[in-house]
């Protein structure tokens, strides 16, 4: 017998802008909230955090209203919030407490040090421990059991990325009736390596709680698909992508997370970005702007970056004077080792270059070690010819899309790491092995000469894809396929049961 499910409901409101109390709330749950509570002479403001979850689902809760669940950032923890703060509130933020010893263990052990550089295939920085395993539980069984007091019948369950990887079984082990998605916004090893986590089990198991797991790309999704089979000895149909859990189907698909393009765009086209820009190039003065924009993380091929223009700006003498490297680099993690010793090798490199080559009145290379806000990021963005983005491994990069929608003429160019989850939409940037330094400089000398007629198809053809899938599209389309799976486990219970 087939009963009809509420989701179809939830999704409609969601996908309507309505912001319903009781039935079809969205309940989106991450490591950090998209904001932070800043405290000033006494007094506490709120302010958005940066970043792609936080600033992307923070659009979303604005548009659609629910809760947000999420840790406030430190050991304190606050009172529920209602957002935007004295205004009509959109959306509920509902702070999970974590102690000093959660913070240590968790964030930065099991989080930063354990799964980020697993997950980024880079085994020798992984270090494991079970007291930080232990806190991870620990810590996403806090978290499931907000999501369990908060939910109502007929809401929505969105878990965030992989520091809530066991949260969908917490949950789902007390919620039979929750629709539970969990979206993974880094990418997702090989099964080889991911069976390096000694608690490779728990952690599969953990995810496969929710009706939809949702990845960047198709290669994460099929390496989820490979682990579930290969770890877990489970049946898994690759071409509808499912994976059999005992009685329960859970799909796996990918769903390029998009951005909010258009947000982008009118902020570039806007009359004091324009004058920023014009600010900006003024006091580059090269006829030629290349952009690197990332946190500062080792994943994100810094380092790399800057030795290949090195190796440009040697190859090409008829180069120098003309062009710019702008470096925005974030500080992040800082008191993670590894990204201490980035840091420092980092301002060694760039002192190197500013040193070699700078000559009267060139500087070949500006480093701004900031946080810009999205205005001044965008003129960033529209001031640049070229973005040049060369991570290791990333599960996204969404500095790609932003650049792509942010620049308004279609006369700039992405030179984009093939190993960046966008290189499998973008595909019409100039791709790049960031291991290699001599691509590298190729890469930059083709994009600086490259004839306008190619840059106009090339960037035309990326902003196109950015516009069609974006953040509207991605949320609804997660949505749609999560309101499909869970509407179709409850139809199986039901015949199960009949
Ligand atoms: N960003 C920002 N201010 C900055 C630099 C970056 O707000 O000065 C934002 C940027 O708009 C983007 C995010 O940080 O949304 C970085 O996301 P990405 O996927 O590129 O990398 P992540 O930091 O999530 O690994």
């Amino acid at each position: 017998m087939m009963v009809p499910t509420n989701g179809a409901i939830a999704h409609e409101a969601l996908h309507n802008g309505d912001s319903r109390h009781g039935a079809g709330r969205l309940i989106v749950m991450s490591n950090r909230a998209p904001i932070r509570i800043v405290r000033e002479h006494g007094q506490e403001r709120v302010e958005p955090t940066v970043g792609g979850v936080g600033s992307t689902f923070l659009r979303l809760l604005e548009r659609h209203g629910g809760t947000w669940i999420a840790w406030s950032g430190g050991p304190r923890s606050p009172e529920p919030l209602t957002m935007p703060p004295g205004g009509e509130p959109r959306f509920r933020i509902v702070f999970a407490p974590l102690v000093e010893q959660d913070i240590s263990d968790y964030y930065y052990g099991m989080c930063n040090r354990a799964l980020w550089p697993l997950m980024h295939l880079m085994i020798p920085r992984s270090h494991f421990s079970r007291q930080h395993w232990q806190r991870y539980e620990r810590v996403n069984r806090a978290f499931a059991e907000i999501a369990v007091r908060e939910a109502q019948p007929g809401d929505l369950l969105w878990v965030q990325d992989f520091h809530l990887a066991m949260v969908p079984r917490f949950v789902r082990e007390r919620r039979a009736d929750l629709p539970i998605g969990i979206f993974w916004h880094v990418p997702f090893p090989p099964e080889q390596l991911l069976r390096i986590l000694p608690w490779r089990e728990e952690f599969i198991a953990g995810m496969l709680g929710a009706d939809l797991i949702g990845f960047h790309t198709h290669s994460y999704a099929t390496h989820f698909l490979n682990c579930c089979e290969g770890v877990m000895g489970l049946r898994i149909d690759r071409r509808r992508g499912e994976v059999a859990v005992g009685s329960r189907r859970v799909r796996v698909g990918a769903f390029p997370l998009g951005i909010p393009a258009d947000f982008f765009a009118d902020l570039a086209a806007g009359e004091r970005v324009r004058a920023r820009v014009t600010r900006i190039r003024r006091a580059i003065g090269t006829p030629t702007v290349i952009l690197g924009v990332d946190r500062l993380d080792y994943t994100k091929g810094i380092l790399e970056r800057i030795h290949g223009y090195e190796r440009f700006l040697e190859q090409h003498p008829q180069w120098r004077r003309r062009v710019t490297l702008v470096l925005i680099a974030v500080p992040s993690r800082t008191k993670v080792s590894d990204y201490a010793i980035l840091k420092r090798e980092l301002d060694e490199l760039v002192g190197n270059v500013v040193g070699r080559f700078s000559s009267e009145g060139w500087t070949p290379l500006r480093y701004l070690y900031t946080q810009f806000g999205a205005e001044e990021l965008v003129a960033y963005y529209a001031a640049a010819d070229i973005a040049l983005l060369t991570p290791l491994r990333d599960g996204m990069n969404l500095v790609a899309k932003e650049f792509v929608a942010a620049h308004l003429d279609d006369g700039g160019v992405l030179i984009l790491s093939e190993f960046a989850g966008a290189a499998e939409e973008l595909s019409e940037a100039l791709m790049v092995n960031p291991y290699s330094v001599d691509q590298l400089a190729d890469r930059i000398y083709q994009a600086v000469e490259m004839d306008a007629a190619e840059r106009v198809r090339r960037f035309g053809a990326m902003r196109a894809k950015v516009h069609a899938n974006n953040l509207e599209v991605w949320s609804g389309s997660f949505l749609d396929a999560l309101d499909t799976a869970a509407g179709a486990r409850l139809d199986d219970a039901v015949e199960t049961s009949v």
